[in-house]
């Protein structure tokens, strides 16, 4: 076997030459390690462990949940109560008109069910010719070929270019920090924004888009950029305009982590058309995502076939939709979105007066316990890293030898590089913790900077 292949894991992983560490227990904020080592999770595995871990009210609705019903298939004839309570619990109220749901495992599969429920809407109200995807250069909307086809996430999508859709175009996203000119106001990046979008819309034929998706504050790709005020504004008129629906992707921004259950509520908007939600709706204890949708999509489908031309096998799982509920029963109980607000400004200012002064920090951005580090070779000439540099990998590691775990990433999407680290903790972070982990995230970026010299 070749040297590189070092991995001490039967398990495979996105690189077989990392030596994943064994996890032996975990509780609150704190991973613990097989070698005694305890790790902060700074950012909730991907953005996931909402509620941090160990909590024993999530294992006894679990176990309450497979004594009473472990499994029964969705997808036909069958519904539970734990299925019907988890979707009348989010759609308690319409938020955004909001009324019907769809509940899948992954954060892909909830895409790739976003997609074909947009084009079988279109289908069903005859107008089947609708079916471009208006997407984003810079976005990550799952890894299944489906939601690849919609994410501008050109490492993952290369070396599948054959399976990728001519289905999907792409427009710039909202990323002020490297896109929006250095002369240009907000107002004229925006209306730029828009109008690239509304010219794409016209050059595809209105009569022949589908849907525009977007990420309300991205994730992956970019880290954290939430749009600047009034782009969504102007993306939901362009949608009315064209009779276009909108995809909002809240599977890593949503439920919570911005400090409102939906991040679309601080747009100003009414609401997307369907919105994909997961990680934080089970918090890491069970793999669950969703898709929510409008009444009158809703409405096309029943008037048509009358059902939906989609399912899995373990949809809508009473025990993860169990899970779901009391989860989010603890969000609201111990009024968990205060304090990822009260704790969100804290993390903000802290990341600002601790790493924003280094000269590897471009920018620090975010929203409520949502925020990510960019760095740069040159923050003045806003010149990135070299790709291959592997700067941001670096800090990564780093960061875990000295006991904090981080979500990095770089790469080259749509046209630029990027690299940044995600800080995006637990909804149940305590201001003590935040002080560690940014102390630690900084000693991590001073570390590696100094072999950058
Ligand atoms: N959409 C966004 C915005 C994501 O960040 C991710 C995962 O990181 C996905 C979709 C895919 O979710 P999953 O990894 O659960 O398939």
């Amino acid at each position: 076997m070749a040297d590189s292949f070092v991995t001490n894991s039967n398990i495979l992983h996105r690189s077989f030459k990392a030596r994943p560490e064994r996890v032996v227990r975990a509780s609150g904020v704190s991973l613990f390690l097989e070698s005694g080592k305890v790790i902060l999770d700074g950012s909730a595995g991907p953005a996931v462990s909402c509620i941090g871990q160990g909590r024993p009210e999530i294992a006894e609705a679990i176990a309450r949940q497979v004594n009473q019903i472990a499994y029964v298939y969705s997808g036909a004839r069958f519904t539970c109560d734990a299925a019907e309570d988890l979707a009348s619990l989010l759609l308690k109220d319409r938020p955004g008109g909001l009324s019907k749901a769809i509940f899948v495992n992954s954060g892909s599969e909830a895409t790739d069910a976003a997609i074909k429920l947009a084009t079988q809407y279109w289908s069903e109200k005859g107008q089947g010719q609708k079916k471009y995807i208006i997407a984003r250069k810079q976005s990550y909307h799952g890894n299944t070929i489906g939601a690849l086809c919609v994410s501008g996430h050109e490492e993952r999508r290369t070396i599948y270019s054959d399976w990728m859709s001519n289905n999907v175009t792409f427009v710039d996203p909202c990323y002020s920090y490297r896109l929006q000119g250095r002369n240009e106001s907000t107002d004229a990046y925006v209306q730029r924004l828009a109008d690239e979008l509304e010219k794409e819309i016209l050059r595809l034929g209105p009569e022949n888009v589908s849907s525009f998706i977007a990420e309300t504050v991205s994730g992956t790709t970019t880290g954290c950029v939430a749009a600047e005020p009034g782009y969504f504004k102007a993306v939901r008129e362009l949608c009315d305009k064209y009779d276009i629906l909108l995809i909002l992707d809240e599977i890593m921004c949503g439920m919570g982590k911005t400090g409102t259950m939906h991040a679309w509520e601080q747009e100003g908007i009414s609401g997307p058309d369907i919105q994909t939600i997961g990680k934080a709706l089970g918090g890491g204890f069970v793999p669950l995502s969703g898709v929510l949708l409008r009444e009158h999509i809703f409405e096309a489908l029943a008037a048509g076939s009358g059902g939906l031309i989609h399912g899995h096998t373990f949809q809508a799982h009473p025990t993860a939709c169990a899970a779901a509920i009391a989860v989010q029963e603890i969000i609201k109980k111990e009024k968990l979105l205060e304090n990822v607000t009260a704790m969100g400004k804290k993390l903000g200012i802290m990341l600002e007066e601790e790493l924003g002064p280094l000269d590897v920090v471009g920018d620090v951005r975010g929203r409520g316990l949502f925020w990510s580090v960019e760095f740069m070779r040159d923050k003045h000439d806003k010149m990135p890293f070299e790709p291959g540099s592997g700067f941001c990998n670096k800090v990564v590691a780093r960061a875990l030898e000295l006991g904090l775990n981080i979500l990095g990433n770089l790469g080259r999407t749509g046209q630029v590089h990027v690299e940044h680290v995600m800080v995006c903790p637990p909804y149940i972070v305590t201001e003590a913790e935040l002080h560690q982990m940014v102390a630690l995230l900084k000693q991590a970026v001073e570390d590696v900077s100094g072999d950058f010299g």
